[in-house]
């Protein structure tokens, strides 16, 4: 016989093991099921990343939102995986950094969704100054002034757009 290996809160299990195990019989349980829950976890988390692969995006804010999707999953599973108050409790920092994360992602996903809602893209530029032509084409009789007025606005837009 010698001592379960197990180490609680408090410090080494003072129980102990039968012969040819390295637990007693209580933490022989809990070792097993520890493992169990950490091959479900791992399983879950192997799953949510290939599932987010699927929907890879070049877009900055399609990938935000994917990862506030992804934290709030890992936080779901974290929360099933507590039976009791005693889990919770020893997931609470788990927890509260998940939850900050996931405030934090938020708030920077908004941030970007106003602004990218604000400015006007480069396609819609050349649209709007298209337009601006169309309108002194038909506007204005004097052909020679409408080509220069035309040239400028095409050269400004230039000058603007030449950035991707
Ligand atoms: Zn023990």
């Amino acid at each position: 016989m010698s001592l379960c290996q197990y180490t609680t809160q408090f410090g080494p299990c003072k129980n102990e093991a039968p012969e040819g195990f390295q637990y007693c019989e209580t933490h022989n349980t809990i070792e097993k099921e520890q493992k169990e829950r950490k091959k479900v976890f791992n399983y879950q988390l192997t799953r949510f990343k290939s599932r987010f692969e699927e929907l890879s995006t070049n877009s900055a804010l399609k990938t935000l939102s994917e990862e506030v999707g992804v934290l709030r999953m890992v936080l779901e599973t974290c929360l099933n995986r507590c039976k009791d108050e005693h889990d919770l409790l020893l997931a609470s920092t788990q927890i509260s950094t998940l939850v900050n994360s996931i405030e934090r992602l938020v708030m920077s996903t908004n941030k970007l969704d106003i602004n990218l809602g604000q400015l006007l893209d480069r396609n819609k530029a050349i649209q709007l100054a298209d337009e601006i032509i169309q309108i002194i084409v038909a506007e204005v009789q004097d052909e020679e002034a409408v080509a220069k007025v035309a040239a400028q606005i095409t050269a400004a837009m230039n000058r603007i757009t030449v950035a991707p």
